[in-house]
């Protein structure tokens, strides 16, 4: 019998092999700044009348395959007209490799930026796509010559732009998303992620780009551990994208969890107007450090730099059980950063104090 290692050499195509796993952390007591969460809970009655809605799903049955009452639900909200649909996944992420599947054809390839969400590169290798990216300018803002050059050049079937985008926490400028969308001859993706922070969207845009895919989800704005996110783009295009779709991605108590949410929706929009008060106040505390560089955000986590000392910083904070992100080990552009996520007024407080010392004489 062959070795498995030898097996799988020869069955999984290099791409795969030389993927990593993508790293979580698994729950732990601490404070944990690292993933872009909200850090607020629900009030115990909102949580009994959940449960007792919870108790009338029928878990013999499957769920409605196009979640179809959860489609109207948001729908309204979102006033769309009759040319644009919705389409749910297992958070954006599903939504990205069904988007990606159903764009796959022999050389055909993808556009992003760098730095940005690694997933995007993740997924394109597991289908098969080539990768190609376009280095943002210094101030993490969009190239637009370079990039309108690579469009050109590469004719990628879709370009994923993250609005704001992770990890620089910026939105990049609204004319030259418009002269992407422009230029494009394939989809291009906005993945507002953070919008419930930005306040900005371009799904006012939608019936004017046909090829515009707008992508969002339930994680960052309070519900990450649902696994729920939304494309919303052209009929024609959602079409295509739901035959790729496993039939009942979205099971009943995703389903019903996210209606209550949606009928409860201004306890999220409370919840993050804290976070953005909260956001000044930590950025207050980080450009107040010597020797630390902050970026502006849109978002509801920070980027900032501390020259040769970030993985020292990230070490210090994780022996005191304080979680927050490292980006040193990635691209030259991101050298010396960390991100941090903006959590409740008293961790925020800890997390500063902590770094404080950590960052020491400088
Ligand atoms: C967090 C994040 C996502 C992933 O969202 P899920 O719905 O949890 O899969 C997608 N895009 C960006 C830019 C993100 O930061």
């Amino acid at each position: 019998m062959s070795n498995i290692n030898q097996t799988l050499k020869r069955l999984v195509r290099r791409e795969i092999l030389e993927l990593s796993t993508y790293q979580t952390i698994s729950p732990i007591d601490g404070i944990q700044l690292h993933a872009m969460e909200n850090p607020y809970g629900w009030p115990i009655e909102l949580k009994n009348t959940l449960m007792d809605e919870l108790k009338a799903v029928p878990l013999n049955r499957y769920p409605d395959g196009g979640s179809n009452t959860l489609k109207q639900c948001l729908n309204g909200k979102l006033n769309l007209d009759d040319s644009s649909d919705i389409l749910f996944g297992n958070g954006s992420d599903e939504l990205l490799l069904i988007l990606m599947l159903a764009l796959q054809k022999p050389g055909c390839s993808i556009l992003t930026v760098e730095p940005t969400f690694v997933m995007y590169k993740s997924i394109a290798a597991v289908v098969n796509m080539k990768y190609h990216s376009v280095p943002l300018t210094e101030n993490f803002s969009l190239d637009i010559e370079k990039t309108i050059t690579a469009i050109k050049q590469y004719q990628p079937s879709v370009t994923f732009l993250s609005y704001p985008n992770n990890p620089t926490a910026n939105c990049f400028d609204e004319k030259a998303i418009e002269a992407i969308l422009q230029a494009a001859t394939g989809i291009v993706v906005l993945d507002e992620a953070y919008h419930l922070f930005a306040k900005k969207s371009f799904v006012p845009r939608l019936t004017h780009y046909h090829n515009l895919l707008v992508l969002r989800t339930f994680s960052k704005m309070g519900l990450a551990g649902l696994r729920l996110g939304y494309a919303i783009g052209n009929r024609e295009l959602i079409s295509v994208m739901n035959k790729v779709r496993l039939p009942y991605n979205i099971n009943v108590l995703t389903q019903q969890v996210a209606l209550f949410a949606l009928k409860y929706e201004s306890l999220f929009q409370e919840q993050a107007a804290k976070i953005c008060a909260e956001r000044e106040v930590l950025m207050k505390g980080l450009q107040q450090l010597s020797g630390v560089i902050v970026w502006p955000t849109e978002a509801n986590f920070i980027l900032f730099k501390a020259p040769g000392r970030a993985r020292l910083i990230h070490e210090g904070l994780k022996q005191q059980n304080i979680f927050i992100k490292c980006l040193d080990e990635g691209t030259p552009a991101l050298k010396d950063c960390l991100r941090v996520s903006v959590g409740t007024p008293e961790e925020n407080q800890i997390f500063l104090e902590a770094l404080k010392k950590l960052n020491g004489t400088h």
